[in-house]
């Protein structure tokens, strides 16, 4: 059976809406890896059709997507989310240098932490000591 994917801009109203879901606004634009800016990103976001849910985490489909995303729309770093049972790619830009090699990191509120808190059985504190640790490791 041939698949064939789409990626499609969503429009400034959808991509706001979207955005407003806690689940996709956890992991968020924090710095341009060009010129060291840490606000003021404008976001921009592609919906993805045609990729089985299955397949959607699969290194290679998504590198097929970031690479068509480079190739179309100048865009450097892409991160994958699922929205309403819908791939959705978040992308974002510095307003200071235009960049798209944009970094980005999950802001670990108090909902997120009961969530990793009853998957992994730890408690809350401790999971925020060792979500502490790792981020200066990866610093
Ligand atoms: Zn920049």
């Amino acid at each position: 059976m041939e698949t064939t994917i789409s990626i499609k801009q969503l429009s400034d109203l959808e991509s706001e809406k979207i955005l407003k879901d806690k689940k996709i606004s956890r992991l968020k634009p924090v710095s341009c890896t060009q010129c060291g800016e840490t606000t003021g990103f404008r976001r921009k976001l592609f919906q993805v059709k045609g990729v089985p849910q299955h397949a959607r985490s699969d290194d290679d489909v998504q590198n097929v997507i970031r690479h068509h995303l480079k190739r179309e729309a100048s865009i450097d770093f892409a991160f994958f989310k699922t929205y309403k049972n819908k791939c959705i790619v978040d992308t974002a830009s510095c307003c200071n240098c235009g960049s798209t090699a944009i970094t980005y990191d999950i802001a670990f509120d108090s909902d997120i932490l009961s969530e990793l808190s009853k998957s992994t059985g730890k408690s809350e504190s401790l999971l925020l000591k060792e979500l502490n640790s790792i981020s200066k490791k990866i610093k």
